[in-house]
């Protein structure tokens, strides 16, 4: 159950309203975020939710019998949408595509990344400075000044950014230049970075797991939200399976999914769903109509000399024959 309190609620109603629900045998979890104030309530006997709902300090009040609470769509019908500012809206009605490399390299990279992106109407621009790679050899990113770089070069020409943080203690640094923080599928049950980034007031893109089942994810979302952060997205990059023809197996299904379960808007990530760049494309398409309120992609100027991930990125015309197509399929969709 989740009731919502009023704005201006005062400890001593919040007192009464616990006191009572222990009374029928649920235990409260206040949590209060940028947008509103909740009560979590944990419990099984059944009882009048009218009981609750006529007390004072209660705004509304919902039954949620999913496992995960505020992620929920049992309380929330409408879309959840994840405002970035300057008209940049991710979710219901606003198709957005984030691109751009899988690692942060160079000025010169990012300069002509940017370019791409603004000639092809695209408004955000991923790319890692914080590199979580399966061997320790490979190229790890350029940190926080190369972080500081990026959005140098982004807000000077209006395009947000998305990047992933890999530690708690990176959080305060890297906040002035993010947008949207990335926690990627090897951070996917790093319960305290979730925690952490629950207390900011950031868009969190959560990657599904390796091997994350879909309550997983939802899981994750709901440390994130019950830590005081509403501004959520979720990310399917596919998963690990028996098949080894391709990097990953892109699970699809999870869009449809992941759309009916929660109010939250989802993303695709075809370039590592697939890690294939001739299959980016179809993809990329198949999710756009299976609902994918957004695709993020790897972008690169030129992908054989891409310090990671080459292998399934796409060049600068190839990305943009996949944008006109993502763009038409997704008002096919909706239409
Ligand atoms: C990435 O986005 O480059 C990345 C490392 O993603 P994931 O966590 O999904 O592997
Ligand atoms: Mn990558």
């Amino acid at each position: 159950m989740i009731v919502q309190l009023d704005k201006n609620i005062s400890t001593e109603t919040i007192d009464n309203l616990q006191s009572k629900l222990k009374g029928i045998g649920y235990e409260g979890n206040e949590v209060k975020t940028q947008f509103d104030h909740y009560m979590i309530c944990i419990g099984k006997k059944p009882f009048d939710i009218r009981s609750i709902g006529c007390l004072e300090g209660v705004k509304d009040i919902h039954k949620v019998t999913d496992p995960y609470k505020l992620v929920s769509r049992q309380w929330k019908v409408k879309n959840t949408l994840i405002d970035l500012g300057d008209d940049v809206i991710i979710g219901e009605g606003h198709f957005e595509i984030m691109a751009g490399p899988c690692s942060i390299e160079s000025p010169e990279q990012v300069e002509s990344v940017v370019k791409h992106l603004k000639a092809n109407g695209v408004n955000i621009m991923r790319g890692g400075v914080y590199k979580p790679r399966s061997s320790p050899y490979s190229f790890r990113g350029l940190g926080i000044e190369g972080l500081k770089m990026f959005h140098q070069i982004c807000s000077a020409h209006g395009v947000k950014i998305i990047t992933e943080v890999m530690m708690t203690e990176q959080i305060d640094a890297m906040l002035p230049y993010v947008d949207i923080f990335q926690v990627g599928a090897r951070n996917a049950q790093n319960f305290n970075l979730l925690d952490a980034l629950g207390k900011t007031d950031k868009a969190v893109m959560l990657k599904r797991g390796i091997s994350g089942t879909i309550d997983e994810l939802l899981y994750a979302a709901e440390y994130v939200f019950s830590n005081g952060n509403e501004r959520i997205l979720l990310c399917e990059r596919g998963i690990r399976s028996y098949e080894t023809a391709y990097r990953n197996t892109m699970d699809i299904n999870a869009i449809a999914m992941l759309k009916e379960k929660t109010h939250l808007p989802v993303v695709a990530d075809p370039s590592h769903g697939v890690g294939v760049r001739k299959f980016v494309e179809p993809v990329a398409l198949a999710s756009v109509m299976a609902g994918a309120d957004a695709v993020i992609m790897e972008v690169h100027q030129c992908p054989e000399k891409a310090f990671s991930d080459g292998q399934q990125t796409l060049d600068y015309a190839q990305a943009e024959r996949t944008y006109g197509k993502m763009r038409g399929a997704f008002a096919l969709r909706e239409s």
